[in-house]
């Protein structure tokens, strides 16, 4: 960092809505830790931003000492992307604000509000918007990449219920859009990643999602069990939707001993309706095998993220595909890889898609991959830095395996470092050609690089 940089930094502090930390503040070792405990990064200066004149402030900062910008919400990017080696973070945690609509079935957030919060919040009226499985990812990260969670096949991604949002662009400039206004911005916000602009509030349609019958399904992980779970969650009424973990069974309480170390597949899910029709809807996949423990029973939608997370690992590998179903022998390859990596936590999630994602037309949003069955998301847990490669190369030959075409497609939010090739494989040639034209439009220099990037000369 510059000295102009410096100087600019502590002009910034003086009117700023939020607060500044650098490198001498006691908050700061704190501060500059995102999820992924692995990214050691030790930024500049780290900005809580108090509202959107913060966020712009900090953005023009950076665009004019061309200090590398990190744009953090709940920094769960597994590419380290929420933090920077000398550069600016830009964290928005403290804007976390959520109003809720209850007669219009709106909601306006905040980016900084967590999942968890966000759905905690609209769940006292009984309403939602479908986000992820997990509540502590940030609300901006995810919608930005599209959102694909427990509400999937029922009411779409999360960018399917996103009606507005407000933006600072890298002029600076605060902007309003919606489908009416800045309709291409709108259009590349949802699914864009975050390379358009920061995002600083989001206005979502609610649904009327109180009750549900939803939890956790353990069941041993058997060749037949996951070809029959992928089959039965495909069949399935678009009321459920089904995020299935397969990995060695770790020593959790509600594990049996003796089960431990053994593949087994977790499987959340929900059934959004009846508890009655929910129960028929779930039977298929009950029968698959006798369950080692089975929590799935009529809740409250919250409860699905009310249980304790993993703690963080340093780093995660892998990546994601999405394809029409699995190959032949691919329940067999994935039980294969499961036993030779050597992570200490290895998994592979499957989530069938279909239903109301797809009726979405693929140049609605800039999530393109409407037609996606299947996504199946690869990852290696570790500690070492060092161990990078291996665990990288075990992911990437189990994708290969499992993947249709040489380049497969992926959801943008569970790419990792992968650079171009990330990009690509995320966005259709038609959607990467109009996202370029969009970056070309608000963000020429690229100030919004630390993402799954398209740069505005991307062809
Ligand atoms: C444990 C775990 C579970 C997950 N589960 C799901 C899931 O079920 N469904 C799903 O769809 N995804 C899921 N994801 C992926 C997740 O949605 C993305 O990694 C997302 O980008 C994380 O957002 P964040 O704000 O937490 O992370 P950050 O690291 O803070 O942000 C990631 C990137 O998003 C961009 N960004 C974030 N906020 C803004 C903003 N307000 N404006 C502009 N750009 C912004 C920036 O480019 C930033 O680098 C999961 C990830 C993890 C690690």
């Amino acid at each position: 960092m510059n000295t102009t940089t410096e100087t600019q930094i502590s002009h910034l502090r003086a009117g700023l809505n939020g607060n500044v930390i650098s490198a001498d503040d006691p908050r700061y070792e704190d501060a500059r830790r995102v999820v992924f405990t692995g990214f050691d990064s030790r930024p500049a200066a780290i900005v809580r931003a108090g509202d959107a004149s913060d966020v712009a402030r900090v953005v023009t900062l950076a665009r004019e000492t061309g200090a590398e910008l990190a744009v953090r919400g709940g920094g769960h990017s597994r590419a380290g992307h929420g933090t920077s080696e000398g550069g600016i973070v830009l964290d928005l945690s403290r804007m976390n604000a959520v109003e809720v609509d209850p007669a219009g079935r709106t909601a306006w957030a905040q980016t900084g509000a967590t999942a968890g919060a966000y759905t905690t919040a609209t769940a006292e009226h009984g309403l939602a918007t479908g986000l992820g499985d997990t509540g502590s990812v940030g609300l901006g990260g995810i919608t930005l990449g599209g959102g694909i969670g427990f509400l999937v096949r029922k009411h779409g991604l999360t960018i399917d219920d996103l009606l507005a949002a407000e933006v600072v662009t890298a002029d600076g400039e605060l902007l309003e859009v919606d489908e009416e206004r800045h309709a291409d911005l709108f259009w590349a916000l949802r699914g864009g990643g975050g390379n358009v602009g920061v995002a600083t509030r989001l206005r979502f349609r609610l649904h009327e999602i109180d009750h549900v019958v939803g939890g956790m399904l353990l069941l041993p992980a058997s060749t037949d069990v996951i070809t029959g779970m992928v089959a039965a969650a495909d069949a399935a009424p678009e009321e459920l939707s089904m995020i299935a973990n397969i990995l060695k069974a770790p020593p959790l309480p509600f594990i049996p001993a003796e089960q431990h170390g053994k593949p087994v597949v977790i499987a959340l899910m929900v059934y959004a309706g009846g508890a009655e029709a929910g129960d028929s809807a779930i039977a298929p996949i009950r029968a698959l095998a006798t369950p080692l423990a089975d929590m799935v029973r009529p809740i409250r939608y919250p409860e699905m993220y009310a249980g304790p997370e993993p703690p963080p690992p340093a780093f995660g590998a892998g990546t994601n595909i999405l394809v029409d179903g699995l190959p032949e022998r691919g329940a067999e390859t994935i039980l294969e890889h499961l036993e030779t990596a050597t992570a200490p936590v290895a998994a592979v999630q499957l989530r069938v898609l279909g239903g109301a994602m797809a009726r979405v037309p693929a140049d609605a949003t800039a999530f393109g991959h409407r037609g996606a069955r299947l996504m199946v998301n690869v990852a290696a847990m570790y500690q070492q830095a060092e161990e990078r490669t291996e665990h990288e190369a075990w992911a990437s030959a189990l994708t290969t395996a499992l993947s249709d075409g040489a380049t497969p497609p992926a959801y943008v939010g569970f790419v990792g470092d992968e650079g171009e090739e990330g990009a690509r494989r995320a966005y259709p040639p038609a959607t990467l050609e109009r996202l370029a034209r969009v970056k070309r439009q608000y963000d020429p220099d690229n100030l919004f690089r630390l993402n799954v990037n398209v740069p505005a000369d991307m062809k």
